[in-house]
């Protein structure tokens, strides 16, 4: 790839960059549960019938890993953000990585002379 057509990627991601939307690190699972009822029929021992299924959202930031709930309504909206999220990072990772390329092929003119 030459300096210039990685200048030119460069310009593309930023375009797609300004354009995203809401963005979200995560995973989404869905859980059952048991209650404190202890005549629910979720504690049937012959045929237990779980609450949920539930949504649970886990994602570590700053350091700290978190679980939230995630409302059923709410699950296409947050799907997006962490689809969105994942789009974000593979930019900025092929961003930074043409960057290096780019200091490197300036390095490499340098060495021969090139200005
Ligand atoms: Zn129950």
């Amino acid at each position: 790839m030459s300096t210039a057509s990685m200048h030119k990627r460069i310009e593309q991601i930023k375009a797609e960059l300004v354009n995203m939307g809401d963005m979200r690190p995560g995973t989404l699972s869905e859980h059952y549960k048991v209650c404190g009822n202890a005549s629910c029929s979720c504690r049937n021992p012959k045929d237990p019938r779980k609450h949920g299924p539930y949504l649970q959202l886990n994602y570590t930031h700053k350091g700290r890993s978190r679980t939230e709930f995630v409302r059923r309504d709410q699950q296409e909206n947050v799907r997006r953000q962490l689809e969105n999220y994942a789009r974000f990072r593979a930019l900025i990772d092929e961003w930074v990585e043409l960057s290096i390329e780019i200091a490197r092929a300036g390095r490499q003119r340098a060495d021969k002379g090139v200005k």
